[in-house]
């Protein structure tokens, strides 16, 4: 077993946001986790012993302010936001918001989207989990009607999923999407779903564009990040379209304590 990582196990989003904002996304690189889940799984659902998870966990901790409080989420794929005040064991939903400051908002993905919201002025922040099934159910819709700055005053940053390279999905993924009007104009739609020649019926999804069109309409404009593909960084990312059992990445955002 490794001692102390010489190397953070992260990076943070090259987003200009208010200085009281910090973000980060792990990477599989450095950590203590073995076989299919090396090196850094964050995730307790997956299958790994629990210790090497805590393990993990009191590591990534380790390199941010040890008064801060970790918000889990018991992600279901559903389009529940909750906003906390406080810290609760785990909270069943796919999206955290809040307006605490040393509150951090954990989201644990291998291929689905982590969204990231902060407001302009530093007072909220707030983190997503949307693979398709959210982002045609609402989730991003829910997550901003839990904050209180105006839509405007919300930026976001798209961390790493699954590409259109590698995401080729049924023509039920379209029409849930068809169906639910999250995305109103068909044209834009259509456009996130490039068809497959070799293959009638199905077609390569471009979660990222999808998920800025959502956001468009919602009047949330100012999106950077996105251009990831988990399954093609097989060196920094899990996914869990091209391995199935695996680890998962954490997402985290946070105000700092004044
Ligand atoms: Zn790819």
């Amino acid at each position: 077993m490794r001692k102390k990582l010489n190397e953070p196990p992260y990076f943070t989003p090259a987003w200009e946001v208010n200085d009281l904002v910090c973000a980060a996304v792990t990477t599989r690189i450095n950590g203590f986790s073995l076989n299919e889940y090396a090196n850094f799984n964050l995730a307790t659902h997956v299958g790994e012993d629990a210790c090497v998870v805590d393990k993990n966990r009191a590591e990534i901790k380790s390199w941010f302010d040890s008064n801060l409080q970790w918000q889990w989420l018991d992600q279901v794929h559903g389009n529940n936001a909750v906003r906390v005040s406080r810290v609760s064991k785990v909270i069943s939903a796919d999206a955290v918001v809040t307006g605490q400051q040393g509150l951090v908002c954990c989201v644990l993905t291998a291929d689905c989207l982590p969204i990231f919201f902060a407001s302009k002025d530093g007072s909220e922040v707030g983190l997503a989990h949307a693979g398709w099934k959210s982002l045609s159910t609402g989730i991003l819709e829910a997550t901003v009607l839990k904050f209180n700055a105006p839509r405007d005053d919300i930026q976001v940053w798209i961390g790493p999923g699954i590409g259109r390279c590698h995401f080729e999905v049924g023509s039920d993924v379209k029409d849930a999407f068809l169906q639910s009007q999250s995305i109103k104009d068909i044209k834009a739609l259509d456009s996130c779903f490039q068809r497959v020649a070799s293959a009638p019926q199905k077609f390569l999804c471009n979660l990222e564009s999808l998920a800025k069109h959502i956001l468009n309409r919602l009047g949330v404009t100012e999106i950077c990040g996105g251009g990831f593909c988990t399954y093609c960084d097989e060196e920094r990312f899990y996914s869990y379209r091209r391995d199935a059992r695996c680890g998962r990445m954490l997402n985290m955002i946070y105000m700092k304590n004044r």
